[in-house]
């Protein structure tokens, strides 16, 4: 397995939090933040931040591909390079856009190293704090590179996540509405990444996800497993990034997802 240094992406993340994605914090003019594809904000911040991400990774692994969510909005093509390249780099240069042009503070870079439809690396930045979270397969979870390990619950009337609010198939609707009466507290950070990384450490306990792009859901599915968390999709098949699913279930325990897929009665 490719060897990266983790000081080299937490350079690359701090400068690009601090030269781009920072000084537009609090700060964005009108011209600066637009839609795409119809209800998606894009911030000129996302476009110039993974612009720079992208030159700094392929400096990192010269031959690798790259897929950014930015670049995806104008060409789809680039997902082949999932199969067409050896290595290949996906980005999130601003997870959480909304939170950020509204000023709030859950926001993150995320990045993730695949080899075909492997996990090797992923990190999880937040640029306010200057806090990196990453995974490396086989590896372990780390926050600030200290390793850490999931501690949930396993009762689902006890459980703190979140359930997409979108883009479920129409014969979900209902068994959706109702399983929000299952757990403790059902709230979105609107931010993934944060909500992963609490996952992994066992301060929230679910995710329930449709509409799976993979710059979204690549790094912090590393880094849930490799703190000893479990994800399972409506095929009750683990993730797969290369395969065209929209459903997906992530939590602290399998036996907990196993009782979230049962009451959904798929
Ligand atoms: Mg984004």
């Amino acid at each position: 397995m490719v060897n990266i240094k983790q000081e080299d992406i937490h350079d690359v993340c701090f400068n690009v939090s601090k030269n781009i994605i920072l000084p537009k914090y609090q700060n964005l003019k009108e011209d600066d933040i637009r839609y795409k594809n119809g209800s998606d904000l894009v911030t000129s911040a996302d476009i110039a931040a993974e612009k720079e991400l992208k030159k700094n990774l392929l400096k990192i692994i010269p031959s690798s591909g790259f897929i950014g969510e930015e670049e995806y909005s104008t060409n789809h093509n680039i997902l082949k390079s999932y199969q067409e390249d050896d290595y290949c780099w996906t980005v999130d240069p601003i997870d959480g856009t909304t939170n950020f042009v509204k000023g709030k503070d859950k926001f993150a870079i995320m990045i993730a190293l695949t080899k075909k439809e492997q996990i090797l690396y992923s990190w999880i930045y937040k640029p306010l704090s200057n806090v990196m979270s990453h995974a490396i397969f086989n590896e372990g979870s780390f926050i600030n590179n200290k390793k850490i390990k999931t501690n949930g619950v396993n009762s689902l009337s006890e459980a703190i996540g979140s359930i997409s609010n979108k883009y479920w198939a129409e014969k979900y609707w209902d068994q959706i509405k109702n399983l929000k009466n299952e757990f403790a507290e059902v709230k979105s950070y609107r931010c993934i990444g944060y909500e992963y990384v609490d996952i992994g450490l066992g301060q929230r306990n679910f995710a329930i996800l449709s509409k799976l792009s993979p710059w979204d859901h690549i790094p912090g599915i590393l880094f849930v497993r490799e703190a000893g968390c479990s994800d399972i999709d409506f095929d009750r098949q683990p993730y797969n990034f290369t395969k065209k699913n929209n459903n997906l279930i992530v939590g602290n325990s399998k036996e907990f997802n196993l009782q979230i897929l049962n009451k959904l009665g798929v």
